[in-house]
């Protein structure tokens, strides 16, 4: 953990595999309790990197292996996550972007997890090239609590 003036940067690098979706859910939100965050915000984090991380898992590899990179940064209240793959990219993300898009329809897959990323968190960024891989970047501030518990 690296700690300078108000900021701690975490990184966590992952074999693309469907148990470590769990590992990156989990550390991303032990992190994010650093802010004292309340529990529909620690949720709602939880959601964004499982669906990023799901998604680098079998559209980026699609299954297969590879490297995913899970960098979370505090600064304030507000925690910045960056979840990256080398995976196959996005030809068009502001399709991929779109509610109900998917590629893999035949999987079962609903096309909805940009749009729950989008939902549950403040920002979304995403910056992809076929062929060199995915990084989906996001932003949520935990608001200020006011009961006297942090
Ligand atoms: P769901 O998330 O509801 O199971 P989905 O994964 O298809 O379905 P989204 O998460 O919204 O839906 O992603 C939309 C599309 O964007 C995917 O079908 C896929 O084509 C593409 N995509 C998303 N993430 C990546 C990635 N990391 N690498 C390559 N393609 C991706
Ligand atoms: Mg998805």
């Amino acid at each position: 953990m690296e700690q300078s003036g108000g900021r701690e940067k975490m990184t966590l690098i992952l074999e693309s595999r469907s148990s470590n979706e769990k590992l990156a859910r989990v550390t991303a939100a032990a992190f994010f309790s650093r802010l004292d965050p309340t529990l529909e915000e620690v949720e709602d984090v939880k959601t964004a990197v499982s669906e990023a991380v799901t998604n680098s898992i079998i559209h980026g590899y699609g299954g297969g292996p590879g490297e995913i990179t899970l960098e979370a940064e505090l600064c304030d209240r507000e925690l910045t996550l960056r979840i990256r793959d080398q995976g196959v990219g996005i030809e068009n993300v502001a399709r991929a972007r779109e509610p109900l898009f998917t590629t893999r329809p035949d999987e079962g897959r609903s096309g909805m997890g940009f749009s729950f990323m989008e939902a549950f968190m403040d920002r979304v960024d995403v910056v992809s090239r076929p062929g060199e891989g995915t990084v989906v970047t996001m932003k949520k501030r935990s608001r200020e609590r006011q009961d006297g518990m942090g």
